[in-house]
């Protein structure tokens, strides 16, 4: 039988101060109307790039031909996930995981020295991220989705370009910006659902992990 531990909130807090992808729109909230001058309620408008915070991507984010949220399976961003701590320094290598217990439909989460940066306002060039042949071998896998603690999955330039089209071309889903400061290596329940927007090609999500006791 599967017990529900508590879950830990692995979502980032979207504020003005956060940190951004360098070219990415930043979070702007608006009150339109305020209960402290007059009006009947309060009420905001936002303005932020679609990969704010912890997000997903979908494959239109990267193939001109792929789904936007409301066409993509949402059952890739629940279900059974496995945190793996890589000590990778520059990028997640094949050495580094091809000895990992990974698994036809699994989600895979890489807890990396990103965890650090992710509370930090300046953006971090040299995080750690997926390589290509990283990737590769995950879409081997056949895994559902793979999620990472920084606000790519690949490396900044061209190798992570490859890294998203070679994850999105087989529709494996990728979560972006998981705080993963609290969550140590072992298996949990994931839920990071994306906003219904038509035509968009990411979406923020909450994202929650509850520890699965067997
Ligand atoms: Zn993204």
């Amino acid at each position: 039988m599967i017990l529900w531990d508590k879950p830990i909130d692995v979502s980032l807090l979207i504020h003005e101060e956060m940190v951004f992808w360098p070219s990415d729109p930043k979070f702007i909230l608006e009150r339109v109307s305020e209960i402290s001058k007059g009006s009947n309620a309060n009420l905001s408008r936002v303005s932020m790039g679609l990969h704010t915070g912890t997000h997903i991507d979908t494959p239109y984010h990267f193939l001109e031909e792929g789904k936007t949220l409301e066409k993509i399976d949402i059952s890739r961003f629940y279900g059974i996930a496995k945190v793996f701590e890589v000590r990778s320094e520059e990028k997640i290598l094949l050495k580094d995981i091809e000895d990992l217990n990974i698994e036809r439909d699994d989600i895979i989460l890489f807890k990396t020295k990103n965890s650090l940066f992710l509370q930090e306002k300046i953006f971090h060039e040299n995080y750690v991220g997926l390589s290509l042949e990283g990737a590769e071998y995950l879409v081997s896998k056949e895994i559902k989705a793979v999620g990472i603690d920084y606000l790519s999955i690949g490396p900044k330039g061209e190798e992570g370009r490859k890294v998203h089209k070679t994850l999105l071309s087989k529709e494996i889903g990728i979560i972006e910006g998981l705080d993963l400061s609290n969550v140590s290596s072992g298996k949990y329940f994931l839920i990071a659902l994306p906003l219904k927007i038509k035509g968009g090609e990411g979406s923020p999500v909450r994202a929650l992990l509850f520890p699965i006791k067997e």
